[in-house]
């Protein structure tokens, strides 16, 4: 490698500039391409009417993440934004008027959960769902994470690593098992189970279909906790275009890359409306199977034409501008459907927007009163719906849905009078989402990660079919929400890396 190999982002949410700014750590001469005049993807930012508004994530977790992808240029992440940790996590409103903070102390939780509903022994049911989860996260840690995995094969090497503690680790995966039903097997109180099933909603899939070891979100939270950056959730994009330019990266806003350029199975480069031009390898941000169908085509496009990928959920967000603040909401609040069941199965089986939804609200001015006129609010409101279907026209159902989302508001959390607060209104729904951000079927969080034994598996980091191209983002492996872009953009980066130094040859394989 002479000088650094000459690298192509196509796509900078979070996943692509994380990648970014490893491949530039590592010495690599780094352009980043994307087809909007914002960078950052998702996590953009909306300013209207003196109200400041995190367009899409608002819940950081696993700061470690960002912290190992500054280290390899050297730096520490806390000079690059001003991080804060949150207690409670998250307020949440029940349907039935009750209420309960999920608070980062386990013990303390555990006691909390008791006097919600005693004589159940849910604290200790609790207790004992988070040791399992501590468990999953351990072996997650092990097999899943910082390493290019696509299925079982990768993660476990059969000859080298299958020992009796191997052994024991994938036994434990409870392959048997949904998060649903580990989360009731130990806690019994409806209400706070429904709670416990929302850590799955960070990845867009039904806690009814998604495999147990996924239970392993709930400590990663607990342990590692929820984070602000001032600023925004906005700022960890800002912060990672920085570290990216300092590192020598170009980046390139309104240049949409319209097909990768490949000979042999061996990629030389990517077309733009400006023409062709050759890299050494190319990273993947875009959505990973429309990578595979739009840029990559020929057989392997076709191939994954074939393939059933499942989209994660979508959502509908309210920008909600309000010239009071509302005191009882915490930074993070969640407004409980009245019946969970029924929630999902309109979302994730019936694919039609549930009539009672669950409403998650930032409320960050307590947080951050830059967001706001002074006394204000700028009150962000995500209700996930179904993946787009072609039956869906959202310039026809948002009207309705807007109003079964304000009345939920009105009904469960304690804002009768909401209408009469707002002051600035902006929306996105799942088409937006889609036209935006080039994703598969308006999905927000990648592919569904559904199915006991192979839910946890997305295409990928380092391409099977085409040599020199790799994958990161939220429909790539490890999967969607921030740390595990980031963490995506660290592992596509990394076996980039290794490959074009020549540590470790890529087979190319046949299987599409
Ligand atoms: C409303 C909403 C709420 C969310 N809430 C949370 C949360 O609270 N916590 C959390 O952790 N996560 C949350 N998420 C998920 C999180 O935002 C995403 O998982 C993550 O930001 C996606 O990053 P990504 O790297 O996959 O890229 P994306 O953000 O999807 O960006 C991909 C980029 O690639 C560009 N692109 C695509 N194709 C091309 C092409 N051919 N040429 C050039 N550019 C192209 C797109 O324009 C886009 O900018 C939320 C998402 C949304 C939308």
């Amino acid at each position: 490698m002479s000088q650094g190999s000459s690298v192509a982002v196509v796509g900078s949410g979070l996943g692509g500039l994380a990648s970014a700014c490893v491949a530039a750590a590592r010495g690599h001469r780094v352009t980043v391409y994307d087809k909007n005049d914002w960078m950052g993807g998702k996590a953009a930012v909306l300013h209207e009417g003196g109200f400041r508004f995190d367009m899409g994530p608002t819940i950081l977790t696993v700061p470690r993440v960002l912290e190992r992808i500054f280290a390899e240029a050297g730096r520490s992440v806390h000079d690059y934004m001003d991080l804060r940790r949150l207690d409670p996590q998250w307020r949440c409103f029940f349907d039935d008027g009750s209420r309960i903070d999920l608070i980062e102390d386990v013990d303390a939780m555990a006691a909390t959960m008791d006097r919600f509903a005693p004589g159940q022994g849910i604290g200790d049911g609790y207790k004992r769902f988070i040791a399992i989860s501590e468990h999953l996260h351990g072996v997650s840690e092990r097999f899943f994470f910082w390493k290019a995995v696509q299925d079982l094969f990768d993660t476990i090497d059969l000859r080298a690593n299958m020992n009796p503690g191997t052994l024991r680790d994938v036994l434990s995966l409870r392959m048997h098992a949904t998060v649903a039903s580990t989360i009731r097997g130990k806690v019994k109180d409806a209400r706070l189970a429904q709670m416990l099933d929302h850590f799955v909603q960070y990845v867009g899939s039904s806690p009814y279909g998604a495999p147990a070891v996924l239970c392993a979100i709930a400590h990663m939270q607990t342990a590692e906790g929820v984070w602000y950056p001032m600023g925004g959730t906005r700022a960890v994009a800002e912060g990672l275009m920085r570290l990216a330019t300092e590192l020598g990266a170009t980046l390139k806003p309104a240049d949409e890359v319209l097909g990768l350029d490949i000979a042999d199975g061996q990629l030389r480069g990517l077309r733009t409306r400006d023409g062709t031009s050759a890299y050494d390898a190319v990273i993947s941000n875009m959505d990973s199977v429309r990578t595979y169908r739009e840029l990559v085509g020929g057989e392997v496009g076709k191939a994954y034409e074939k393939k059933n990928f499942e989209p994660a959920c979508s959502g509908v967000v309210l920008y909600l501008g309000l010239n009071k603040r509302y005191d009882h909401l915490a930074h993070h609040d969640f407004v409980f459907s009245r019946d969970p069941e029924e929630e999902f199965d309109f979302i994730y089986r019936k694919g039609e927007p549930a009539p009672d939804p669950t409403a998650y609200l930032a409320a960050p001015s307590s947080t951050d009163p830059s967001v706001a006129p002074e006394g204000g609010e700028a009150l962000y409101v995500l209700v996930h719906t179904p993946y787009l279907r072609p039956h869906h026209d959202w310039s026809k159902m948002f009207p309705a849905y807007r109003r079964t989302i304000l009345e939920k508001l009105k009904r469960t959390g304690g804002m009768p009078d909401i209408e009469e607060r707002i002051v600035v209104e902006r929306h996105l729904t799942p088409q937006d989402i889609h036209d935006r951000y080039k994703v598969l079927n308006g999905a927000i969080y990648g592919l569904a990660s559904h199915g006991r034994m192979m839910g946890a598996f997305k295409p990928g980091n380092r391409s099977r079919e085409v040599r020199g191209l790799y994958l990161a983002g939220g429909a790539a492996h490890p999967g969607p929400g921030m740390p595990m872009v980031m963490m995506s953009g660290w592992i596509a980066a990394d076996a980039l890396d290794q490959d074009l130094r020549g540590s470790r040859e890529p087979e190319l394989r046949k299987s599409a």
